[in-house]
């Protein structure tokens, strides 16, 4: 079967694969704890928008970089999938504005979910070894693959989207399970009445 997450290493792309949390599941589970403590404990106004960006921030920007930027990059969690990289992001959220925190906190669960998948030098890269080797760039950023840029973008966000060519039966239950969360959550703040739906995709709120 073809390698479906890196055009050099089958055997890392094979095991991205089957660790890899989706992107489904990122969303429904966050947003569906957000939501049920928004009721019991958190009492402030969410903008959803922005809880469903920041459940997924690490893997959009890893998956740009490494479809786009990164020559030798060798899989889709890289830079945005360590633990300072999402310390300092917290950091800077919290000193634009205080109240944002809850927001910088979602890529940290964001770890919390990949945990499985991720090495402790990568989590607390560069503290463990600063090789670029750990954030899955073992050739440096000079690398440059054999191909021409447009084949390495296509080849690459196929393999991004080819998300469960590979992957378990867990992998697709855990998914599943985030669109169960989704659901749930759209039929209880009625999502498909068109207004309710608007106030979401215009202000955030349900
Ligand atoms: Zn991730």
């Amino acid at each position: 079967m073809s390698c479906p997450l890196s055009d050099k290493t089958p055997e890392f792309a094979s095991s991205y694969n089957v660790t890899i949390l989706l992107l489904l599941a990122h969303v429904g589970y966050t947003t569906g704890a957000l939501r049920v403590s928004q009721r019991f404990a958190l009492r402030r106004p969410l903008d959803y928008r922005l809880v469903v960006l920041m459940a997924i921030l690490p893997d959009v920007i890893d998956r740009a970089l490494y479809a786009f930027v990164i020559p030798g990059a060798e899989g889709g969690r890289l830079f945005a999938h360590t633990l300072l990289f999402n310390l300092v992001l917290l950091a800077v959220l919290v000193a634009i504005r205080r109240d944002l925190w809850i927001y910088g906190l979602l890529p940290l669960v964001h770890l919390l979910l990949d945990l499985q998948g991720l090495r402790a030098e990568q989590l607390f890269w560069p503290f463990l070894g600063a090789d670029l080797s750990n954030v899955q760039i073992p050739d440096g950023l000079g690398e440059t693959a054999g191909q021409s840029y447009l084949d390495r973008v296509a080849n690459r966000l196929g393999a991004i989207f080819d998300t469960y060519g590979e992957a378990s039966l867990w992998s697709f239950l855990i998914d599943a399970g985030g669109f169960v969360a989704l659901t749930v959550l759209a039929v209880r703040a009625r999502l498909y009445q068109w207004p309710r739906l608007r106030r979401l995709i215009t202000v955030g709120s349900i």
